[in-house]
């Protein structure tokens, strides 16, 4: 059985080219205009992802994601325009699992639906374990870092931070998520301590420090682990 998306677009371009690529995909596409429709469509049949537009003429995709994750664990992507960035911290921590920012590549979208679907119906993903990308290995069990390798030393913070996002691989973790899960809930302001250690990191276990490959900065939200 195919796997069901639907996309809620109110932009007629973006919604067709949607539909059409990822039907070429082998999705079963279901697409919604508006907060009104989707919700409607999420009632009578539950998709398995919902790929959402924002700024939608009824309502903003805010409601929708907060009406979804009042019943349902399923994914939900948030496509936002590059100015909205309060906005996306808004959606992460209404329960977004992870967010697009327009113009994105179709490529990069089922990326992001395969990482979505991994990671379904759990916050973190208790399977995932080992993290291997370009001649990084990280080893959750065994607590191995390795560069093309050769082991990499990581102080027990840097160890955690680590950890926390090859959990979350390939999505946007929020700097708040990170200090809670990291140094703990009464941290969770103190992003400076977040700089310190992910430059440590990236100092370590990135060829070049200046353009990550691995640990990529979303600016103004948080951090998220490469898988592809
Ligand atoms: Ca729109």
């Amino acid at each position: 059985m195919s796997i069901r998306l639907l996309v809620v677009e109110d932009d007629p371009e973006i919604r067709s080219v949607l539909h059409s690529s990822l039907a070429a995909e082998g999705f079963d596409v279901r697409t919604a205009v508006s907060v009104s429709e989707a919700a409607a469509i999420l009632h009578h049949a539950l998709p398995d992802v919902v790929v959402l537009d924002l700024g939608l003429p009824d309502g903003d995709g805010l409601d929708l994601v907060r009406q979804i994750r009042k019943a349902h664990a399923l994914p939900v992507l948030v496509v936002s325009a590059r100015h909205q960035e309060a906005e996306k911290i808004k959606l992460l921590d209404a329960g977004a699992d992870d967010y697009l920012t327009k113009p994105f590549s179709v490529g990069e979208l089922l990326a992001r639906i395969r990482v979505a679907l991994r990671h379904r119906g759990t916050a973190l993903d208790p399977a995932a374990t080992v993290h291997e990308l370009d001649g990084l290995k990280v080893d959750l069990r065994s607590r191995l870092v390795t560069v093309a390798g050769e082991p990499v030393h990581l102080t027990p913070t840097e160890f955690k931070l680590l950890a926390r996002l090859v959990r979350s691989a390939g999505r946007v973790v929020t700097h708040r998520q990170l200090l809670a899960d990291v140094w703990g809930a009464e941290y969770t302001d103190h992003t400076h301590y977040l700089r310190l250690y992910m430059g440590q990191l990236r100092a370590k276990i990135e060829a070049d420090p200046a353009e990550p490959r691995h640990l990529l900065t979303e600016t103004g939200v948080g951090y998220r682990l490469a898988v592809a």
